[in-house]
């Protein structure tokens, strides 16, 4: 296993909680993934299924490897106008070598790639040479570069965050986001929790003032930085007095679903709406509504949106058909399971990609709102077809996805009730503040 921990709290300007990362070779994926996780606060959550191997290590102290030697730490944000030079400067970096090795080293190119915000940190002696430096270019990857007796080595090395639990709920007072502002929960957890129960809730015209919910995701750390929201791992909604939940569970092959508490699969039925729900496209009650025409003669559902408004797939499936079509304008058609086939029209542009034969997934985005064919303004037309004759989107009975497999379903259940009592604590600390 060639991996090196990390553990250094002197990286950063404060010291932070002893978490502790792992970075793995990029260049030698055969030693495989080591992946560490911070202790949760949340205990309870140590018994969610997880497909990655979790090593808990124990919090060590910043290992030197020169002891005789003093060594300065320094950290830089990356500002509009910075060159490498003149970082290495602020670093206080004064090594003719070293930035001789990163000019003409092909593996140390990414150094010359500087994104503002980004940072860089250093590790030199009391004479400014270099000992190392790292490059977080980016939010999964960063370039480290070394000293070695007398020349320098420069690795591609993966991050491998820590992961942390976080637990909010709020109640809807004007909108979701509103709502998720208010509660201190990132937009793309947001989205996610919109995603995730899209299959019962049309985000754009479900919501109600006093709707409620509850959510526990995680945060990625490295070496005590926060880095970025990462994923829902159970949350419950209360919509219009219905109480929807969903847990993630991976199976041993790495897949995620969502599922409910008895183990139904959430992700595998149709979506609500065919429009992305996002802070851009959320309103109360406002611009999404679908305009409810006789659909028997009309065969369709009309969604004013705005043009660009993009649009999703409502399940897994396989596009038909790309291109105009008479009165439709441009069309996207997608072939699901059970006979079942959506139609999305008047669309202004189709995504990238999407093209007949394409396998697209439920909530991925085919095309974009427009006015195309016999369309007075920009608005969806939406059709929802089963084997060949067409249904009520708003009113269909939906194909029942599959459950749980058998032999999760013991594991899962366990979990769920673990979740579900965790969720339910969650909502009450926090129901106090919205009295
Ligand atoms: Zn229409």
């Amino acid at each position: 296993m060639v991996a090196e921990k990390l553990t250094k709290s002197a990286w950063q300007s404060a010291p932070k909680r002893g978490l502790i990362a792992v970075v793995i070779l990029l260049a030698l994926p055969v030693f495989g993934l080591l992946t560490a996780f911070g202790v949760s606060t949340d205990t309870q959550l140590e018994n969610v299924p997880r497909s990655e191997v979790v090593q808990v290590l124990a919090i060590p102290a910043f290992e030197t490897e020169e002891t005789d030697d003093e060594e300065f730490h320094a950290s830089e944000r990356i500002l509009r106008g910075d060159t490498v030079a003149t970082l290495l400067q602020r670093l206080n970096v004064n090594d003719a070598e070293a930035f001789k090795f990163l000019r003409t080293e092909p593996a140390a190119k990414n150094i010359f790639q500087l994104r503002p915000g980004r940072n860089l940190q250093a590790i030199t002696d009391a004479d400014g040479e270099l000992q190392k430096l790292r490059y977080l270019h980016s939010p999964d990857q960063f370039l480290e570069i070394v000293r070695q007796e007398n020349s320098f080595t420069a690795q591609e090395l993966v991050l491998e965050p820590v992961r942390q639990t976080a637990q909010r709920s709020g109640v809807i007072k004007s909108s979701l986001y509103g709502a998720t502002d208010e509660a201190g929960i990132p937009d793309a957890i947001a989205n996610q929790i919109a995603r995730v129960f899209s299959t019962d809730i049309d985000f754009h015209v479900d919501l109600r003032k006093g709707d409620s919910f509850s959510v526990i995701y995680e945060m990625l750390y490295f070496e005590g930085e926060y880095m970025r929201p990462g994923r829902v791992l159970s949350a419950e909604f209360i919509n219009n007095g219905k109480k929807f939940e969903a847990f993630l569970f991976t199976d041993a092959s790495g897949a995620e679903s969502y599922f409910t508490a008895t183990g139904t699969n959430r992700a595998k039925s149709f979506l609500r709406s065919p429009l992305e729900f996002s802070r851009v496209s959320s309103g109360f009650g406002g611009r999404m509504h679908p305009i409810m025409k006789n659909w028997r003669a009309h065969t369709g559902v009309d969604f004013a949106a705005p043009r660009g408004t993009p649009v999703w797939a409502t399940a897994d499936g396989t596009v038909d058909f790309v291109g105009v079509k008479g009165g439709y304008g441009n069309v996207v058609e997608v072939r699901h399971s059970n006979s079942v086939s959506t139609l999305y029209a008047h669309l202004s542009a189709f995504a990238q990609g999407v093209r007949a034969g394409t396998r697209v997934s439920q909530g991925q985005t085919l095309a974009f709102v427009g006015a195309t064919g016999w369309a007075t303004g920009p608005h969806l037309h939406y059709e929802f077809k089963i084997a060949n004759v067409h249904q009520d989107p708003m009113k269909v009975a939906l194909p029942k996805a599959d459950p749980i497999l058998p032999q999760y379903r013991a594991a899962f259940l366990e979990s769920a009730q673990t979740q579900l009592s965790q969720l339910a604590l969650v909502r009450d600390a926090n129901f106090g503040r919205f009295e």
